[in-house]
């Protein structure tokens, strides 16, 4: 349809300029025409007016004339717009013979030229545009359409993107319409500025590039699945096209000529590909003869009377089979036979083995120390070694191949060669048939000559009998012999257990692997706890254990694991005497020796009643001791403890560098004491006294002694001076506190003592007695001092 044209322009008012251009110029034609007239007017003033009128008059003709070339102006302009029009609308009809949709914008980006086909959206869409229009408005009634598919969904963006390519246009783009329907897009810029707008229908070639396509991707699927499938095979596949240049290979086929990788080999000529080969040294059998063979190779190609075995560089044995196709085309399978090849050989292997084997067990059989004979399914003799002959020389064996075993049977009963058969034959004969091959036993055989033959019989799942016979006349000899041996050993044995159980001590034998061989029952009664595993086989330690687990030993008890192991020690030492003290109460000496064989003889003695009497003689020695020991009159220790235990001391506290103190007391005037009270007081006294000090001393190495008449003794090891003045000072308030009266004392009204005090840290070259002279030397200056005090030796007094 062609575009509207545009509505006519409103002229202008020629009536009023005609009347202004009129009025004007008779205006000015009246002004100088009065001015001229007029006498009245001064001369200057006449000719200004005159002047005035003229230019009234001149500019009235002006206007008019202007007015009259603008008027022409406009109707020429007016024919040429119409002309323009009719111009663009031929121009548009022109246009739509064009099979594409083409519209030109101008500068302004507004139509100023289309044909019908760009007006399309889309088939039987067309869209009413006018000239004038701007380009993003006739876009957006496009899209607005919903024609557009690439405008869906954000018709915005799409927009601002198309307008943004329209603005600065750089190569065609496609556009989606309904209807599986596509444009191609072709915008120029124009030189005066504006744009050409091609829109093209390029929906057939969409679809046939499509189509294209997709047949080519079925192709290279095809293709694809082709390789697939050749690569699946499991055999080998070339193919050389009609210039013997290879096409197609699987990779099976490249596994095969590793030297070769299939997209280097691709393209290559058969001879091309057999050269690579040569030059790697493969086939082996060309080597030093590459040329001929290729020579060979090529002149069976296409013409090979049959397949061909071949063998490859990886161990593989192939079969090659060679064809060709109509088109000229050469197709080579290889199927990999290694196994059936392998199989082959190993038959051949084998069947040589068995040979092989075959000929050893007919040497084997031969060479066997006992005699063989079979029998086949109809039991006529058909194999029998040389032993047999030998063992019955009188039988003669070649002779009777192929004789059944009853006739065999027969033969030798009626020679009289088996003594069992004498008298009874026939039966003998039916009995032996009977069980022949079929004895669950075997069968011990007397013959006339004093041998003794052993015969096994079996028959064979092919229903053979297999006998073989062995001379056991040495064996049995042995055996008897063994068996006296035995009687003789067993005897022996009963007469030394029979020893054994005669002894009044336990004894037990264990072997070199310390495993019990032999014990006696007192060796089982010492232990009752442990006799269950008192048997032999059981090991010294599995016996021990099960009584150290089970409270046996007292010893044991609270320290298990240490005390099993050192007996065990002692045990496999085997050197010295072990007391045992048993839960029950009881004592028993273990003594062990080691035997020549390696093993270990015990001994136990029950020494209960021995160990009792030593542990009561002990007891009174002890006590012995302490009585020797103790002052009889005070009931504290005597001289001769304080001497011991002062020569002890002296020692140890030399030894460790310890300071050794002694403080001798001795009672003020108990002469007079006892002159008082008499003799038996006195004792009584000395008695409350020696009780006094021996409270004193606190430490179990202190010792307070009664060193003789009315003298005391303190002996204080790892005691300084100072601590010892302490003791002195405590046992004299003691004392004082005691208040034992003595009315006749010149120093106090109860009983006092001096002190003597000396301290010393022992020298091994000095003797202790000069620590108690020093003491004495201490106690004289108290007594000389006035008495009831102590005095510490001062070696410079
Ligand atoms: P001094 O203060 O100088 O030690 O005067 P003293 O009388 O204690 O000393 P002296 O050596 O003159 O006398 C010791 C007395 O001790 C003489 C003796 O009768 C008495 N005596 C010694 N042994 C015993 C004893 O076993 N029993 C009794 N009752 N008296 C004894
Ligand atoms: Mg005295
Ligand atoms: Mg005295």
């Amino acid at each position: 349809m062609p575009p509207a044209p545009p509505p006519a322009r409103e002229e202008p008012p020629a009536l009023l300029t005609a009347v202004v251009c009129g009025v004007c110029g008779i205006g000015g034609l009246g002004l100088l025409a009065w001015a001229l007239a007029s006498h009245v007017l001064e001369a200057p003033v006449r000719a200004a007016l005159v002047a005035a009128g003229l230019a009234l008059w001149a500019m009235a003709s002006l206007h008019w004339q202007l007015a009259r070339r603008a008027q022409r102006c406009q109707v020429a302009a007016e024919a040429a717009q119409q002309a323009a029009l009719q111009a663009s609308a031929q121009l548009s009809a022109t246009l739509d013979i064009l099979p594409d949709g083409l519209a030109i914008y101008d500068a302004d980006d507004r139509l100023v030229l289309c044909n019908t086909r760009y007006r399309e959206v889309a088939p039987g869409i067309t869209m009413a545009v006018d000239y004038g229009t701007r380009f993003e408005d006739v876009l957006r009634r496009a899209a607005a359409s919903g024609e557009i598919r690439d405008a869906r969904p954000d018709l915005e963006t799409w927009l601002a993107g198309r307008m943004e390519r329209h603005r600065s246009p750089s190569g065609p783009e496609v556009q989606e319409v309904r209807g599986d329907r596509w444009m191609q897009l072709t915008e120029r810029t124009l030189d005066g500025g504006g744009v050409v707008v091609l829109r093209t229908d390029i929906t057939d070639t969409v679809h046939k590039e499509r189509a294209l396509k997709q047949a080519l991707a079925d192709a290279e699927r095809a293709e694809r699945r082709l390789h697939e499938a050749v690569d699946a095979m499991p055999a080998g596949l070339d193919i050389y096209d009609e210039n013997d240049r290879l096409v197609l290979c699987n990779n099976f086929m490249a596994n095969l000529r590793p030297h070769l990788p299939v997209q280097t080999s691709l393209g290559k000529t058969y001879e091309e590909l057999l050269r690579e080969g040569l030059q790697h040294g493969i086939p082996e059998e060309a080597r030093g003869q590459e040329e001929l063979w290729l020579a060979h190779e090529l002149a069976l190609r296409g013409h090979r009377p049959g397949p061909e075995v071949r063998h490859y560089p990886n161990g593989a044995w192939m079969h090659m089979h060679e064809s060709r196709t109509p088109s000229g085309m050469t197709v080579v399978v290889r199927l990999d036979i290694s196994d059936l090849i392998e199989q082959r050989q190993k038959a051949e292997e084998a069947r040589q083995e068995s040979q092989r084997m075959r000929q050893l067990l007919e040497r084997a059989v031969e060479a066997l120390p006992v005699s063989i004979e079979i029998f086949d399914e109809q039991d006529r003799l058909v194999l029998f070694n040389q032993q047999l002959s030998r063992m019955y020389p009188h039988m003669n064996y070649a002779e009777h191949l192929g004789k059944s075993f009853a006739d065999i049977l027969r033969y030798s009963v009626q020679r009289g060669l088996v003594p069992s058969a004498n008298g009874r034959e026939e039966t003998w004969i039916a009995e032996r048939l009977s069980e022949h091959g079929s004895r669950t036993s075997n069968l011990v055989q007397r013959l006339a000559d004093g041998r003794w033959i052993n015969i096994y019989e079996t028959r064979t799942p092919e229903n053979y009998v297999v006998a073989v016979r062995l001379d056991i006349t040495d064996l049995i000899e042995q055996r008897q012999a063994l068996e006296a041996a035995q009687d003789e050993a067993q005897q022996a044995r009963q007469l030394l257990q029979d020893a054994i159980e005669s002894l009044p001590e336990g004894f037990a034998l264990f072997d070199a692997d310390d495993r019990l061989v032999v014990c006696n029952a007192q060796y089982r009664r010492l232990y009752p706890i442990s006799a269950p595993m008192i048997v032999p086989g059981s090991t010294f330690e599995q016996i021990a254990r099960y009584g150290v687990e089970r409270g046996q030993y007292l010893d044991a008890v609270g320290n298990e694991e240490a005390w099993l192991a050192q007996r065990v020690a002692d045990h496999q030492a085997a050197i010295q005497s072990v007391l045992q003290h048993l839960t029950d109460g009881r004592w028993v000496q273990a003594d062990e020796r080691r035997t020549p064989q390696g093993g270990i003889a015990g001994v136990r003695t029950d020494v209960t009643q021995l160990v009792r009497k030593e542990q009561e003689l002990a007891a009174a020695n002890a006590k012995l001791a302490l009585l020797s020991t103790t002052d009889g009159v005070t009931g504290i220790g005597n001289r001769r403890r304080f001497d011991d235990r002062l020569a002890t001391e002296w020692m140890r506290c030399g030894r460790h560098g310890l300071p050794l103190t002694v403080i001798l007391i001795d009672i003020d005037h108990f002469k007079l004491y006892n002159d008082h009270y008499g003799h038996l007081a006195g004792d009584e006294c000395l008695r409350r006294v020696a009780q006094l000090l021996q409270a004193t001393i606190r430490r179990a190495d202190e010792v307070a002694a009664r060193y003789g008449g009315e003298e005391f003794v303190l002996l204080l090891p790892d005691v300084p001076l100072p601590e010892a003045m302490t003791v002195a000072q405590r046992c004299m308030d003691n004392l004082r506190d005691a208040a034992l009266a003595h009315p006749r004392s010149p120093t106090a009204p109860i009983i006092t003592f001096s002190m003597g005090i000396a301290s010393v840290v022992p020298r091994p070259e000095a003797g202790s007695d000069t620590l108690v002279q020093a003491a004495d030397a201490a106690l004289y200056r108290a007594k000389y001092g006035g008495r009831n005090r102590f005095e510490v030796f001062d070696p410079g007094a």
